[in-house]
């Protein structure tokens, strides 16, 4: 471990993997079966930390993407995925579950490789999707719908839940297996037929997931996987008219975009997108407990995260000193080679998002912030940035109101509560927040004044399959998980049924 002239602590010791000595070779999952591009096309991702090919896949073009839909229309409009029993669709599920965990170090590996990611949270993550499978597999058996027997004598009607169709899945490089892992299997618990595009960045483990399924039982065409790009492979899963459903997870920006062209069709569009996610701070807060979560809040995946708790609103009266507590703990965090357990920042998916945000920090710095922290790339193998804090910081810049995506905090203070609350909300995004007091009354009126899809007390970044994530505002449209995990995946049918004999409506009244 070395410490660097600025006192961040770049970590390099022994490697928990090796470098692999071949590229992982991937081909498209079509109707059950591997194929090429039909145009022979292959995409290659170079790892951001380690400069080295790790990643070789066959390209999808419209026509392989027009394909792997007709496949997952024939597959929900004549297999035996839509109509199977609950427990046996959960059967599949919980082997899928198995089959995955099986293979925990070979899937997080590959999302090191791809993605620059720690190896140490990437172990976490494929666990964390895995009980995402099983929880998906609880929700096929208790999927049910609605009776009324209180419409009068002639009269029982049922509300019934049907697997929606087919849906697109388009996923972003972030949490890869763990993002796919928060749809696919809720689509496939409620009966639907999927076709799947992950971020052309880390398509890797869900490329690695089609042999799974097909071990585990699913049918030829019920999940078709297609590595490629947005404009065509995923513009043709948003747009074709054999998709019932989008779910989308990815920016704003191309949130928006697939939604306009889903219109067209009016297709039902799920989405979870960015955040700019504030932590208040109250001076009375368990300290040492804030500080720990603000660190961890905004470098935990380097940044590169939608629930980044990315701006932190401190009280007046101690926002000197906590952003000096705060300081000393980021300056310890371990980053450099992701692929060393101690790990906890590694390196930034690509060129192009390392200048994206030494542009906002240049932007910040001419709008009158100050970089107390970082605020460097570091010359490596890879693609790496300093753990940075940006302090000074007013509501009205740039850094306080865009998603950054990188591991930089930016430091904003109030007065009062009703002022916390009003800058929390000034904000386009509305996807997560915290407060930190032990006083009762601070939690539960920023809890409920603050508009964010989740509001955590004395806490950050806790999830439970149990629970629904999504966002206010531009920070998306639709809930995951939770109870009604698999809603999003069906359409409710009315059936009223009539009970005895039928009279006429042109009859008049006393002849009745
Ligand atoms: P992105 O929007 O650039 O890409 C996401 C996916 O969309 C990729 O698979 C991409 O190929 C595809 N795509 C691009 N253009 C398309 C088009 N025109 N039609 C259809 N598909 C298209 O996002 P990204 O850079 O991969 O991911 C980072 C973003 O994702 C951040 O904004 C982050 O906040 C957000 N995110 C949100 C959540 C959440 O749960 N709310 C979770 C993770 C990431």
């Amino acid at each position: 471990m070395t410490t660097l002239n600025n006192s961040m602590t770049w970590i390099e010791t022994e490697r928990e993997f090796a470098l692999p000595e071949q590229p992982f070779i991937g081909q498209l999952f079509i109707d059950g079966k591997w194929r090429e591009a039909s145009d022979g096309g292959r995409l290659s991702r170079n790892s951001p930390a380690f400069n080295i090919q790790v990643s070789d896949f066959a390209k999808a073009t419209i026509a392989d993407t027009e394909e792997a839909i007709v496949a997952a229309r024939t597959a929900f409009d004549k297999g035996n995925w839509p109509t199977m029993s609950g427990s046996q669709r959960a059967a599949v599920l919980n082997k899928i579950a198995d089959l995955v965990m099986a293979k925990q170090r070979q899937f997080a590996l590959q999302e090191v490789l791809e993605s620059g990611k720690p190896i140490s949270q990437a172990m976490d993550e494929i666990e964390w999707a895995v009980d995402l499978w099983r929880y998906a597999a609880v929700c096929a058996r208790s999927l049910h719908g609605d009776s009324f027997n209180n419409l009068g004598e002639d009269m029982l009607a049922l509300v019934v839940r049907e697997p929606i169709g087919v849906v697109s899945i388009i996923t972003p490089w972030n949490f890869p297996f763990l993002i796919l892992s928060q749809k696919l299997p809720f689509a496939l618990a409620a009966g639907c037929t999927a076709v799947v595009k992950p971020s052309e960045l880390t398509s890797g483990t869900s490329v690695m997931l089609a042999e799974i399924l097909q071990q585990a039982g699913i049918p030829d065409g019920v999940v078709n996987i297609l590595v490629g790009e947005g404009h065509d492979v995923g513009a043709t899963m948003t747009s074709h008219k054999d998709v019932d459903m989008v779910t989308f997870t990815g920016s704003s920006a191309v949130g928006k975009k697939l939604t306009a062209v889903a219109a067209q069709s009016l297709k039902k569009v799920s989405l979870e997108l960015g955040g700019k996610n504030p932590q208040i701070i109250f001076p009375d807060c368990d300290w040492e407990a804030a500080v720990d979560a603000v660190v961890f809040g905004t470098f935990f995946n380097g940044g590169e995260c939608c629930n980044s708790g990315s701006r932190i609103l401190v009280h007046q009266s101690i926002a000197a000193d906590f952003e000096q507590a705060v300081k000393i703990r980021a300056a310890a965090v371990p980053f450099g080679d992701p692929l060393c357990k101690e790990t906890k920042v590694g390196a930034m998916i690509s060129t192009e998002h390392l200048q994206k945000i030494q542009d906002y920090l240049q932007v910040a710095i001419d709008q009158g912030a100050e970089i107390s922290l970082g605020g460097s790339s570091v010359e490596h193998t890879g693609l790496y940035m300093q753990p940075t804090i940006v302090s000074k910081v007013t509501p009205d810049m740039q850094i306080a109101r865009e998603e950054v995506f990188g591991p930089v905090l930016s430091i904003l203070t109030f007065t009062d509560i009703e002022q916390a609350i009003e800058i929390a909300n000034d904000c386009l995004y509305g996807l997560s927040a915290g407060v930190w007091s032990a006083n009762i009354d601070n939690c539960l009126q920023v809890a409920r004044k603050v508009k964010a899809g989740t509001v955590w007390v004395n806490g950050w970044m806790s999830g439970y399959p149990e629970l629904p994530f999504g966002g206010y505002k531009q920070s998306g449209q639709g809930r995951e998980l939770g109870r009604n995990a698999l809603d999003e995946f069906t359409e409710q049918k009315t059936i009223q049924m009539h009970i005895g004999e039928r009279t006429g409506w042109w009859l008049p009244r006393e002849q009745k």
